[in-house]
């Protein structure tokens, strides 16, 4: 499969090439031109679940990844489970936090870092990431400690909790972090800022490990198959998915999942009081305000990034 750079569709490039990048031309996300079903849902659904990731994530990835390596990598990032929990009577809550660092970005972070390891030649690499509060523990775990890697931190000073902060500003080692005087949507514009500097790109292999990076969202795509395979299958019809929102990178990874065949009825996608996205359903306008801290700090983003790949999706003939 070949991945398109949303702002300048003549840059195509393949899985490895734009995990590598991150980002394309022009400060553009890489998707997928088209996202064929799955044809036998069912039968995924009942299969084991390696043997569902494989299959699922091979038409992603497998012009660089064979299927050895492939299945390499989902043994070293699928290793929690992602468990559906009753909570009444046909309302289920799909528990996340399963992984190191308690947050759904293990999956991402860590299906991430075993790829580019798959691809690494040596060369040096950085991954410049801004943190709204959970993505920095993750990526800090997931890529700690694995050679020629440099990870870089940003986040918002005074504005994530004490726990998320301990949780990466202590390890060290190939870790480093900058507490910054702003709110996530300005760590996030620095780090696409920095992109912009191909000559800094070059020098010190720059990458970003936010869901702007598409191998965070297609791990993504696999917990969404499990969630469906966990409930009884007379109630496997007309589901709906609700799922809170920051960047949308996770609601990406659902509507994917919907595209690829699981039958999905509706989503419920929430935001906190930072409500770009709402706004922009109901007026047509997209004006992001300044971004207000609250409790759910890892959904306080007002720029949302993955918002042109769900525009691209329910625009074009994918969907
Ligand atoms: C990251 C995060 C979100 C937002 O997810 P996006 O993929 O950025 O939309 C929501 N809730 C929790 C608990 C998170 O960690």
């Amino acid at each position: 499969m070949k991945f398109y750079n949303l702002k300048d569709n003549t840059q195509v490039v393949d899985y490895a090439t734009a995990v590598r990048q991150g980002l394309g031309r022009n400060q553009g996300l890489f998707f997928p031109k088209k996202i064929d079903p799955i044809e036998d849902v069912d039968s995924l659904l009942d299969a084991p679940s390696e043997a569902r990731y494989l299959q699922i994530l091979k038409p992603f990835v497998g012009e660089n990844l064979s299927d050895e390596q492939l299945k390499d990598v989902i043994k070293n990032t699928f290793k929690f489970p992602a468990k559906l929990v009753a909570v009444e009577d046909n309302i289920y809550c799909l528990e996340l936090f399963h992984g190191p660092t308690l947050a759904f970005k293990d999956f991402g972070a860590n299906f991430m870092a075993n790829c580019l390891k798959q691809f690494s030649n040596g060369e040096k690499i950085t991954i410049l990431t801004a943190t709204s509060g959970d993505t920095g523990a993750a990526v800090a775990h997931a890529f700690y400690g694995i050679k020629n890697i440099q990870v870089v931190i940003l986040y918002p000073k005074g504005k994530i909790s004490a726990l998320q902060e301990k949780m990466f500003t202590t390890l060290g080692g190939n870790i480093k972090t900058l507490a910054i005087e702003g709110t996530f949507d300005d760590c996030q514009a620095l780090v696409k800022q920095s992109f912009d500097d191909r000559s800094l790109v070059k020098e010190i292999g720059l990458n970003s490990a936010n869901s702007i990076n598409i191998s965070r969202l297609i791990a993504q795509v696999c917990y969404y198959f499990d969630a469906v395979a966990q409930v009884p299958q007379e109630q496997r019809k007309k589901l709906v998915i609700s799922v809170p929102c920051g960047n949308f990178g996770n609601l990406t990874a659902a509507i994917i999942a919907q595209l690829l065949g699981l039958p999905i009825e509706r989503f419920v996608a929430t935001t906190n009081v930072n409500d770009t996205v709402p706004r922009f359903l109901q007026t047509g306008q997209w004006q992001p305000n300044k971004t207000i801290a609250t409790l759910s700090n890892a959904m306080d983003v007002s720029a949302p990034n993955n918002w042109p790949r769900i525009e691209y999706m329910m625009q074009s003939e994918a969907v």
